[in-house]
């Protein structure tokens, strides 16, 4: 791990476009990251599968910088990452505690809150024998953080933790600590999306938000929008290599997000490049108004 800021920069530069960065961005973002003094990141994971971390981790293997960790350790002031802090049990929470009396941090959590049990569902760690749950650990944090980006639908809305009975009421970030979180949704979300916001964090831009949370530059348009089968012939079966997938229940016409363009894999394919319908992944009603996905 031992990718530097110019790495990142050169990263920035390749994907800028997908990004949304202009020239300027990147120069303010050049700077930012020389900036010794940036701003440190607290990452937490709650009620989900880890998928987000893994979507970020997957991005970023086939060019510079080649690991979350070339990413976040060596570009930013990661403090805290349940999967890429090479400290645990008190000795990391220490890292959480000292950051948290400092403050103006970048809290981005992944995964939903559980809130029943007095939240006893969900424990984000143990300090000197004492367990700290979930909810407590966002509450917490969430009040003296500069910034709180939510990374998934998961955190954002809930997400398939909160749907089905929801025995644990699970709720989103924004409904379990009250205040305002930058959305950026998927399941998981592009790790481009991920990204796109720490920079604009880092280069201390306004981010236009919808009604939902989610930034306006990367979620303004429908999948269907501007979809490569609109328009085309009804697909008769799954699978089919052409033809429009509405009728198969694809949600494109109802999901916001920019798939269709930027694609995943470095660019490789998307699910409906791949023949899958749109699961509305992005939407604050995922899982629920997917017809794949029924209550049992
Ligand atoms: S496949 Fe889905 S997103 Fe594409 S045109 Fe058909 S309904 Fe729209
Ligand atoms: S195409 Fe639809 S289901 Fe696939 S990642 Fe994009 S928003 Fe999610």
């Amino acid at each position: 791990m031992n990718v530097s800021r110019r790495d990142f920069l050169k990263y920035c530069s390749m994907t800028a476009a997908a990004l949304g960065l202009s020239a300027h961005d990147l120069l303010g973002l050049k700077e930012a990251l020389a900036n010794p003094n940036g701003p440190t990141v607290l990452w937490l994971q709650g009620a989900g599968c880890s998928g987000c971390s893994i979507s970020f981790l997957n991005r970023i293997s086939t060019a510079a910088p080649k690991t979350a960790g070339d990413l976040l350790i060596n570009s930013i002031n990661l403090a805290y990452h349940p999967n890429l802090s090479s400290l645990a049990g008190d000795a990391v929470v220490n890292v959480i505690n000292q950051a948290y009396t400092k403050g103006n941090y970048v809290l981005i959590v992944e995964g939903a809150v559980p809130t029943a049990f007095n939240g006893a569902a969900c424990f984000a760690w143990s300090y000197k024998g004492v367990d700290k749950t979930f909810k407590d650990a966002v509450n917490m944090l969430a009040s003296k953080a500069a910034k709180i980006v939510s990374i998934g639908t998961c955190a954002a809305f809930g997400g398939i933790p909160a749907s089905g009975g929801n025995p644990t009421q699970v709720v989103s970030v924004a409904t379990a600590t009250g205040k305002p979180t930058i959305n950026i949704p998927g399941c998981p979300p592009h790790p481009d999306w991920i990204v796109w916001a720490i920079s604009q964090i880092l280069l201390k831009n306004a981010v236009t938000l919808d009604a939902n949370g989610r930034p306006t530059a990367l979620y303004a348009k429908s999948v269907h929008d501007t979809c490569y089968r609109k328009g085309t012939e009804a697909a008769k079966s799954f699978g089919q290599a052409t033809g429009c997938l509405k009728e198969l229940g694809c949600k494109g016409p109802s999901t916001k997000a920019n798939c269709p363009t930027l694609k995943w894999h470095n660019g490789v394919n998307w699910c409906i490049g791949a023949s899958a319908p749109c699961m509305g992944c992005t939407e604050p009603t995922f899982p629920i108004a997917n017809p794949f996905y029924k209550n049992v």
